[in-house]
């Protein structure tokens, strides 16, 4: 099955907003097992829509457009389609009754225009829109073998109603189903486990198994394609097996996780343990990771972002003596903040990072990119040295991302093993 994907809105063509729509789509398409020859873009400009339309839909069998479905009058898809496939635009009962019950529910007054959302083009089917008002749109030419399915533009209404909705209709479609597993990886480099996988990865046709690298991190996607679910996913485990035999144990932190941050809250609540944060050059931002992921308020005590030398000591006790002796970027001061944080928590673990993220602050012995991530635990405390300077310029951002990545692998593993 061919498919375009055709993006609708003025502020993706100006580039004011970033595309991630068409991204999520050719993403997931590929995944089902259909063809993404072409992805276009046009401004909210009914004449241009329907020529972009019209070349989209007589050269693929499905088109799927995002945006240009709300209320008001530059949101034109629907009218547009409408036209292109010769049909009356008349009102649907249950978008429209639908539309009310989202408004009523969420206490805001319906204005007159939001009617105009439950329009849709004669013999059009729609889609529920779980997250939103704009119901989606599945119009089928069946002559011509033709669909268009219309989606909203605002990525949390599109992604949900795509799963629930589209993703069916093309797996019945197409006869395939397609089930994908990740195998998640830290601490080894893209092209180290490409180099360990290159022969595994060569062999295999269904399942298929792709890495991709995500800053820090790689994640390998292993996409198996059947006729049933249950056949699928069967032909996944011995692959992900396989990998295992090959890929050191401690770089795989989990199968189909998610992230570090989900990692480490779900063992922390298996094990029933709490843990604590006292950040310097992380600033908050394993905290904020932890706590992204529902379900950490049963384990994450707090964060102490303990930036300043008078803090470090005012709250997390560490001795201005360590601080003046070895530098405040160093093991002992690393150690003495986990240890510090664990005990004014009455945390299971404490962590801590200290380092320079630059471009400022770097001494012979510390350079950009040297942190120290600091553990305690009631039987040990340790710190590890880390560099994570890959000598670009501007690399602030992704040193103190990268330094907290490590510390949430350093806090998974230390309870793995302990
Ligand atoms: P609404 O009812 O909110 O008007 P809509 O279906 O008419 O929804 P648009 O008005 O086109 O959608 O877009 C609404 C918002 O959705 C945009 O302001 C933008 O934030 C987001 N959005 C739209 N298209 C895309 C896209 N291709 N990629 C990422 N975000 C998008």
């Amino acid at each position: 099955m061919n498919v375009e994907i055709l993006c609708v809105g003025t502020e993706i063509l100006l580039g004011d907003i970033v595309n991630t729509n068409s991204a999520f789509l050719a993403r997931e398409l590929a995944s089902l097992g259909a063809n993404v020859f072409h992805q276009s873009v046009v401004g909210d400009n009914p004449k241009r829509l329907k020529e972009c339309l019209k070349l989209a839909i007589d050269k693929n069998d499905l088109v799927i457009t995002t945006g240009g479905l709300g209320p008001t009058c530059d949101d034109l898809t629907k009218e547009t389609v409408a036209e292109v496939f010769n049909r009356k635009m008349i009102k649907d009962d249950n978008s429209l009754n639908r539309i009310k019950e989202y408004f009523a529910k969420s206490g805001r007054e319906m204005s007159v225009n939001n009617e105009k959302q439950a329009l849709i083009p004669e013999g059009a089917v729609t889609l529920e829109n779980n997250n939103g008002t704009a119901p989606g749109i599945l119009i089928e030419d069946k002559n011509n073998n033709k669909t268009l399915i219309m989606l909203p533009g605002p990525p949390r209404e599109m992604e949900r109603m795509f799963k629930e909705s589209v993703a069916p209709y093309i797996s019945k479609r197409t006869g395939k189903t397609l089930v994908s597993s990740t195998v998640h990886i830290f601490g080894m480099g893209e092209s180290a486990v490409e180099y360990k996988l290159r022969d595994l990865m060569n062999s295999l046709t269904n399942p298929t198994l792709a890495p991709y690298a995500k800053e820090g991190e790689v994640q390998l996607r292993i996409t198996a394609q059947s006729d049933t679910k249950e056949n699928a996913k069967s032909m996944i485990q011995p692959i992900i097996e396989k990998i295992k035999s090959i890929i050191p144990n401690e770089y795989i932190y989990g199968i189909d996780i998610g992230n570090l941050q989900t990692a480490l809250v779900k063992l922390l609540n298996e094990k029933n343990m709490k843990i604590a944060t006292a950040e310097s050059c992380t600033g908050g931002l394993i905290s904020k990771r932890i706590t992204e992921v529902s379900g950490s308020s049963n384990v994450f005590e707090c964060g102490i972002c303990s930036y300043s030398e008078r803090i470090k000591n005012k709250a997390l006790k560490v001795d201005n003596n360590l601080i003046s002796k070895y530098g405040v970027v160093s093991e002992e001061v690393a150690k003495a903040m986990a240890e510090g944080v664990r005990k004014f928590a009455d945390s299971d673990i404490g962590i801590s990072t200290t380092g320079v993220a630059g471009p400022t602050g770097a001494t012979d012995k510390t350079p950009i990119g040297c942190v120290y991530v600091g553990v305690s635990t009631k039987n040990k405390c340790y710190a590890t040295k880390l560099n994570l300077s890959r000598g670009k310029n501007d690399e602030r951002e992704l040193i103190r991302y990268l330094a907290s990545s490590n510390a949430l692998y350093i806090a998974l593993t230390e309870l793995k093993n302990n």
